[in-house]
């Protein structure tokens, strides 16, 4: 028998939480004569640790997929998804191009090397394109004072028929934290931009949740948000739960209790004696460690759920194992059932907190040995 442990992906809550996101928009709809944003489902880096093929399956509805790598982006058109695709870092190099064409990829451009390889080259069909401004957050993207030239060049090149539809996109660096930082980006982008032509894009998960924001970034023409996690069921806001959003998690990390025992007072546990009884306790060791995915850095008191009770964690997190407090829950015994997070546990951004990171990064490193359940209902 394999070990206990498994993480299972509801195809029903990525469902679930599309439905959501576009509630949430509809929500900030303005008097009727804007159109509701075209959502991209962000699904880079194995679409956060639910893997590409489930995400394809699951955001079936959504109006097109992002993400960076472009074997992924080949993966989702062998598994059939004949929606737009769009690469979020565009291409690396002039052999990309190729492929692009050949599996009608779009691409985000967002530096001036990208452009002297699209001039180089003959795609048979032209490829569609999101010229980026760099608004602030100062990672990718053109400058405002040359994104016009920028934009020029991309246009040129949709004369000679290399490029196809153009838009415009940006990414907030505070959209969690800060309207102000976010204003002031949507202010650079509505100048930057001010009457070039193309759809525009700007909203990640925060932005996309922020009632409203949307129908300001923008005084009209056709939008695309592009929300990632929000999708997941993990909340980008450290202040706002998940589930305060109507919003469900599609990943449950499972496992079991491998044995219990009781450390006598003055006794410690684990690695480096980091927890040390007060009073004799009983604890439960969990089939789940670091090479799972789940954090080392996780201090005792991290939230986790034996046999539907929450209690917390005890001592350090070893490559296999965890401990729990079982003095909470005295019924539990080896084969109890652990949730480590996720449906009927503490939520991932619970777990991530206590552990001084974020959902994302958990949810992203599950570990390849975890054996992968997907449930579609
Ligand atoms: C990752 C990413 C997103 C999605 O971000 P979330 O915070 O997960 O919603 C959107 N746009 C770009 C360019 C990204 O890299």
């Amino acid at each position: 028998m394999p070990r206990p442990i498994s993480a299972h992906i509801s195809l029903s809550a990525m469902r679930h939480n599309l439905l959501a996101v576009r509630r949430c928009l509809d929500s900030a709809q303005v008097a009727g004569d804007r159109a509701r944003p075209h959502v991209w489902a962000v699904i880079k880096a194995n679409a956060y640790g639910h893997g590409i093929l489930n995400a394809v399956q699951g955001f079936g509805a959504a109006d097109g997929l992002a993400m960076l790598d472009l074997n992924e982006a080949v993966r989702c058109r062998e598994a059939g998804w004949n929606g737009p695709i769009l690469l979020l870092e565009g291409f690396f190099e002039p052999a990309d191009i190729r492929v692009l064409d050949q599996h009608r990829i779009s691409v985000t451009v967002h530096c001036a090397e990208q452009f002297d390889m699209l001039e180089k080259a003959r795609p048979g069909r032209p490829l569609d394109a999101m010229v980026k401004l760099d608004s602030g957050m100062n990672r990718l993207g053109f400058q405002p004072g040359a994104y016009r030239q920028a934009y020029a060049r991309a246009q040129a090149l949709q004369q000679r028929g290399v490029l196809g539809a153009l838009g415009r996109m940006t990414h907030f660096a505070r959209a969690d934290d800060d309207a102000q930082a976010t204003a002031q980006q949507i202010a650079v982008f509505g100048e930057a931009t001010q009457g070039l032509p193309g759809s525009a894009s700007l909203c990640n998960s925060a932005a996309t949740l922020t009632e409203g924001l949307w129908a300001h970034c923008v005084p009209g023409g056709e939008q695309w948000v592009r929300p990632g996690i929000c999708l997941y069921g993990a909340s980008p806001f450290d202040d706002r739960p998940a589930a305060s959003l109507g919003l469900r998690p599609v990943m449950t990390l499972r496992s079991r209790l491998i044995n219990t025992h009781v450390l006598k007072a003055g006794a410690s546990v684990g690695y480096g004696y980091t927890y040390t009884a007060p009073r004799d306790t009983r604890v439960g060791v969990v089939a789940c460690g670091y090479a799972d995915g789940y954090p080392r850095h996780a201090p005792t008191g991290t939230p986790i759920c034996v046999d539907g009770v929450m209690t917390r964690t005890l001592g350090r997190i070893s490559m296999d194992m965890l401990g729990v407090d079982l003095d909470p829950v005295p019924g539990a015994a080896v084969g109890s059932e652990v949730v480590l997070w996720g449906e009927g546990g503490p939520s991932v951004d619970d777990v991530a907190r206590a552990s001084g990171t974020v959902g994302y990064e958990l949810l992203c490193a599950l570990a390849p040995r975890v054996p992968v359940q997907v449930h579609t209902e």
